[in-house]
């Protein structure tokens, strides 16, 4: 445990400094020019290796990052062969709600079409509930233009728009396949082995080109040579569709912090509201033998707002109740010549704050600048060396979010001890202040914020004075002493360790770096 305060203060110490730092350098470069600087001789240099399928980059999976990113470099001219294992319209309990953030990041790319007529809903905040109050918390949108907000809908819809799309571009591919492995001659990836089915035969093929992205999803299989995956398990979350039920704040996201866990209710279309309970571990009550409906009925029901208890047991009755499991995993890439991770196979992270469209998304722009300049792909060492910058330029957004996800899930997860309850009213009081104190977390919670790493940093050190002030305020005694030195123990023993676990994999550069040259957004 000594490590991770040691790593924590070091860590802060160097924000803070660094920080400090930033606001007398005046001359800022943008990475991506520094960095295209570093690579064009070199790449431009090398002559085409003939790939096979005249594929400038081949994609792995057609979800989410799969879709947006072949649609974003097949229209900056790139020939594009996106390999999916299932072209069909998925019906998953995933990705169903983006951030602002997250559409602005669609309006960059040119997909925002794609929640036009899919009956997505605006998301415009949040409503908290604990202890029968709500706290409503909006997106600070005042800055953006009307139609920026959040955007929630069946996940399958959206992907289609945006499977859709990349097929209405004439250099872009999509071919339903399942590929097995990547192809490797000394240490470069060239290529990838798929399966493929025609006329009901199943063949085994190859495809090369100098670029292979990998976006087969939180479960992929093909990560393993280029990273170093460390997957930790931390719930399940099941979920159920309320029909023709009317949230207590109409367009927002609903978190319900009950005693024994977090739960979530957002709409999914005009006559839908999804509903999702976290439940904690690695054994779920039974979905087959009626074991969760009971726990559904019995436990989650009755610490629910009056106007959802109806449609929640309602919804119980119909059925239909799945489970997804919960994980997350720091990115840890091991850079590799001709191959690079995204999405969820590069970084996952508690599903609760809903943010991982937006991680995703945001680095597909990221990655999109950086490969711009590039005419060449085929200088494999190069533009590795070249990408290595992409962990960089995610880095503030990614590591904000996953942080404040990871953690509010740790805090918020239900457990009965007195300090962890403490610590929520804490956090929810502090959130009840309004104005920037409910404004700048929601910001960065939801990828909004333009210095994420600097809010933050005053958001921890704002929050630890309330934290202060409000657990011995106005007569300190020992007792209440006592308590806020355990809250502010427990907090760091949460926050340093997920720090640790997303920062440890980089070397310290990559930190400097960050923090003196923020990307272009
Ligand atoms: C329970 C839960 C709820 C979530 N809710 C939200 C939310 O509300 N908002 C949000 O922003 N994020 C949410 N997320 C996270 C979000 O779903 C992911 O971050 C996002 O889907 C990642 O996109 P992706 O393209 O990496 O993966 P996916 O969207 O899963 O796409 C992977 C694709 O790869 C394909 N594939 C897999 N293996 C192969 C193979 N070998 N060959 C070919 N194709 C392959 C799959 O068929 C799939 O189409 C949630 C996650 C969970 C677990």
């Amino acid at each position: 445990m000594d490590s991770h305060y040691l790593f924590g203060v070091l860590v802060v110490s160097l924000l803070a400094a660094t920080i400090l730092f930033r606001s007398k350098v005046k001359k800022r470069i943008k990475a991506s020019e520094v960095a295209s600087g570093l690579v064009t001789s070199a790449a431009l240099a090398t002559p085409a290796d003939g790939s096979s399928e005249g594929a400038d980059v081949i994609i792995v999976g057609a979800g989410v990052a799969g879709s947006a990113l072949a649609y974003t470099l097949a229209k900056d001219g790139r020939n594009v062969h996106v390999i999916e294992r299932d072209l069909t319209e998925p019906d998953r309990i995933v990705g169903e709600l983006l951030h602002p953030a997250g559409y602005l990041k669609l309006v960059e790319l040119g997909l925002q079409d794609c929640v036009e007529d899919i009956d997505a809903q605006r998301v415009l905040g949040y409503a908290f509930f604990r202890d029968g109050k709500a706290t409503k918390l909006p997106y600070p949108l005042q800055m953006f233009p009307s139609d920026v907000a959040g955007r929630s809908f069946h996940n399958g819809r959206f992907i289609q728009q945006m499977r859709e799309k990349v097929s209405s571009l004439p250099n872009a591919r999509l071919e339903q396949g399942t590929v097995t492995t990547l192809l490797e001659e000394n240490g470069t990836v060239k290529g990838v082995i798929y399966k493929t089915k025609t006329n009901g035969e199943e063949l085994l093929k190859k495809a090369y080109a100098p670029l292979t992205i990998v976006c087969d999803g939180c479960f992929s299989n093909l990560r393993r040579t280029l990273c170093y995956p460390e997957i930790d398990v931390q719930s399940y979350f099941v979920g159920m569709v309320l029909e023709n039920c009317k949230l207590p704040f109409p367009n927002h996201g609903h978190v319900i912090f009950a005693d024994s866990s977090l739960i979530l209710f957002y709409p999914i279309s005009s006559t839908e509201v999804r509903c999702m309970v976290d439940v904690p571990g690695q054994n779920i009550p039974s979905i087959v033998n009626g074991e969760m409906a009971n726990y559904l009925k019995t436990v989650i029901a009755p610490q629910l707002p009056p106007e959802l208890h109806e449609p929640f047991v309602r919804a119980i009755k119909k059925g239909n109740i799945r489970s997804h499991l919960n994980r997350s995993m720091p990115a840890a890439p091991h850079p590799t010549p001709g191959a690079l991770l995204l999405g969820d196979a590069l970084n996952i992270r508690h599903p609760l704050t809903g943010a991982g469209m937006t991680v995703a998304l945001s680095d597909i722009v990221i990655l999109r600048n950086l490969l711009r300049p590039l005419h060449d792909l085929h200088d494999a060492s190069s533009i590795c060396k070249y990408l290595e910058s992409f962990y960089t330029l995610r880095m503030p957004v990614a590591f904000t979010i996953n942080m404040i996800a990871g953690a509010m899930h740790k805090v918020f997860s239900g457990s009965p001890d007195k300090v962890r309850k403490e610590m929520r009213r804490v956090i929810l009081g502090y959130l009840n202040l309004g104005g920037v104190f409910s404004a700048g977390p929601i910001s960065l919670l939801s990828g909004l914020s333009s210095q994420p790493l600097i809010g933050l940093v005053v958001h921890l050190f704002a929050g630890t004075i309330y934290a202060v002030f409000s657990l011995i305020a106005p007569f300190p005694s020992p007792n209440r002493i006592w308590i806020l030195a355990r809250v502010i123990f427990d907090a760091c023993s949460i926050i340093f360790p997920t720090m640790k676990a997303e920062l440890g994999k980089f070397p310290y550069q990559h930190w400097l770096l960050l923090i003196t040259e923020p990307p272009a957004m």
